[in-house]
């Protein structure tokens, strides 16, 4: 089973509880307590923070703090219940507000309702329904995205609210722009927690915190954590108190684990990013995005099931007996048992996000090899898309035949990029014509004449495909060409591929030889050969990543052949004539020397192989292309 949060736990944590066991010290007392706190502090660049048994009790704490009994409190229909229940415990009532495409506390929806729904007496904002006095707001980041707290501050302040922070999951996420640039998510309001709970970012085992910037506050809670005792000695109690004060056992685990925090977050990112990058190529699914506002600690990963091949359900239960765990949004706040009666605000995007997304593993010790599986069992498309990327330079004369060769493909799902390079003849009219009955064709056209690979890389960020395939605009495909490819690289799990082809001369004559694919290529038998033609290669960006060409003149194609094929990939060739190549120039001409040429600078300056190893491979190519293009008739 792929889990969707475990803790990332190191052995040093085994010393620090060996410490605790031996030297007794496993309750409310000891020191771990006290350098949790401060490493916690100083990370936050904050003078304090008051460390609890959990994140729940951090909001009891605040909540009777901010005397909250018998006012109404703004709170989100999207989060945990942690952030509710706490309310109950102190008789105060939420009001239930609707969240924003990010699954934060919609932030308009909040101003109409303090300007509309309420009037402003005596300095109190009063619900017009109720006559009750809504004293504050909980905000919660939600799976560590910060909320716009500049904003959020701004209607806070106008209308005299409290704030209160829930960023038990948002630990490490700071913002990085506007007033609060290099403020920590939690630091901002009139108080704010975090959660220690196993599936949070760092853990200790249970456990919360408490910030704020109001001293008196911390003071208080921190007595109210310990029973309030005022003399440790005879037990005096001067008000109700509370057991809530974080355990050392606990606090030795924290220890630890936070010198790990920066590096969890770098590999939450890295893992996102890798989802991110499989997630956009299938259809039907979206990764939620971060804030760029912020250094987000993206915590958790979430996917918007919609236009996919299975309900957002039907996935759940597919995954889970897959042994892949992941889950939905949690429950809406407001249609919770115990919590339907309360008041609600224009709820309208919520019941959305809770039909329609999952949670994915996204553990900081989730494996590579996971994850692939992960996206392996997201992506169940049988005719996934397949990008075609053309630069066109001038090609009137042949592109109309180029065009008819792609759109009438028997493999229905592609999109072709034309990418025109500045043309100055009617490549562009041929194109548009075409565009107007199928939309599967883009294209996009470049100011300034920049030659092929430049054109190719931009059709390259442009395409949304799970493949590419290349084609210039005066070649041909065999109508199976896609349809055969995508085949053979799915069912033998192929990163790259190419096939047969034949040459064909400017009227389209082809010449008879066929140009065969060899079953295989790797990266040093390559350098010696010329065999793959760019008109026939298509290459799996889920294994491969994303690639752009070298930006030279000539042979770039060859040279991102190399590229490829030296992270170890393998080239399969496909031994069936599916293309056909158009030779403009009949005669071993300028151009052929030139090509030579240019795969010298190849070998040197971008493979950077010496002299002797260039020279070695150099007289195998040659070799290789005088057999291709002299043998021909
Ligand atoms: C985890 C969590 C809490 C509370 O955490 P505990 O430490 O488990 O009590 C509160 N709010 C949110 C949004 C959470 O995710």
């Amino acid at each position: 089973m792929i889990p969707l949060s475990v803790p990332n736990l190191d052995l040093e944590i085994v010393d620090n509880l060996t410490d605790c066991i031996k030297t007794g010290w496993i309750s409310t007392g000891g020191d771990y307590i006290k350098t949790f706190e401060q490493k916690l502090a100083s990370y936050l660049k904050i003078d304090e923070v008051v460390g609890v048994q959990s994140g729940t009790a951090a909001l009891h704490l605040l909540y009777q703090y901010f005397e909250f009994r018998d006012c109404e409190v703004l709170c989100p229909t999207v989060t945990f219940i942690a952030s509710i229940n706490p309310l109950l415990y102190v008789n105060a009532h939420p009001i239930f507000m609707d969240c924003d495409d990010t699954l934060n506390m919609d932030l308009d929806k909040l101003e109409d309702f303090c300007f509309y729904e309420c009037e402003f007496i005596n300095e109190k904002l009063i619900n017009k329904k109720t006559k009750k006095w809504v004293k504050g707001i909980i905000v919660v980041h939600i799976f560590g995205n910060p909320i716009d707290m500049e904003r959020l501050m701004n209607i806070a302040d106008i209308y005299h609210l409290i704030v209160v922070e829930d960023a038990a999951e948002a630990l490490g996420s700071y913002y990085t722009k506007g007033r609060y640039k290099g403020m920590f998510c939690g630091t901002i309001g009139h108080a704010g927690i975090y959660s220690f709970n196993a599936n949070k970012i760092i853990t200790t085992g249970g456990g919360g915190a408490i910030v704020s910037p109001d001293k008196k506050l911390l003071d208080k809670v921190r007595y109210w954590s310990v029973q309030s005792k005022t003399d440790p000695l005879s037990f005096v109690h001067d008000e109700i108190g509370y057991n809530y004060r974080m355990l050392n056992l606990n606090a030795a685990l924290g220890v630890s684990q936070i010198d790990h925090l920066e590096s969890f977050i770098k590999i939450k990112q890295e893992n996102y990013q890798f989802y991110q990058k499989q997630i956009e190529t299938i259809n039907g699914l979206t990764l939620l995005p971060y804030h760029s506002y912020a250094r987000c600690n993206e915590w958790f990963y979430s996917v918007i099931v919609d236009g996919y091949q299975e309900t957002r359900d039907e996935l759940l239960q597919r995954l889970q007996q897959e042994g892949i765990q992941t889950r939905p949004l949690w429950g809406l706040m407001h249609e919770q048992k115990h919590l339907k009666d309360y008041q609600t605000y224009r709820i309208e995007k919520a019941p959305y996000y809770r039909d329609h997304l999952i949670n994915i593993p996204c553990s900081t010790n989730i494996s590579m090899n996971e994850m692939k599986f992960v996206c392996e069992h997201l992506d169940i498309e049988e005719e996934p898309l397949v990008s075609i990327i053309t630069p066109v330079y001038n090609s009137a004369r042949f592109i109309k035949e180029t065009l008819e060769s792609v759109l009438n493909q028997s493999y229905p799902n592609f999109e072709m990029i034309c990418v025109d390079d500045a043309s100055t003849d009617t490549s562009a009219d041929v194109i548009k014509t075409y565009q107007e009955r199928d939309k599967r064709l883009k294209y996009i056209r470049l100011v300034k004449n920049s030659g092929a690979a430049v054109a190719r890389n931009i059709a390259l960020e442009h395409a949304k495909g799970r493949y590419i395939a290349f084609l210039d605009s005066d070649d041909l495909w065999d109508k199976e060409k896609l349809k055969i490819q995508v085949r053979f690289m799915k069912e033998n799990k192929v990163s790259f591929s190419f096939t047969s082809y034949q040459m064909m001369d400017i009227d389209g004559n082809c010449f008879e030889r066929v140009i065969k694919a060899p079953e295989k290529i790797t990266y040093s038998e390559l350098l010696k050969n010329t065999i793959i033609g760019c008109l026939t290669v298509m290459v799996d960006r889920r294994m491969v990543g994303d690639f752009k060409m070298p930006e030279v003149r000539d042979s770039q194609d060859y040279a991102t052949w190399l590229q490829i094929l030296k992270q170890g990939h393998v080239a399969h060739g496909i031994n069936q004539n599916l293309a056909r190549y158009r030779r403009v120039n009949g005669s071993i001409s300028n151009n052929k020397l030139k090509a030579l040429r240019s795969n010298w600078k190849v070998y040197r300056k971008i493979e950077k192989l010496s002299i002797l190893k260039s020279s070695y491979v150099f007289t195998f190519y040659i070799l290789h292309a005088l057999k291709k293009h002299l043998l021909l008739r």
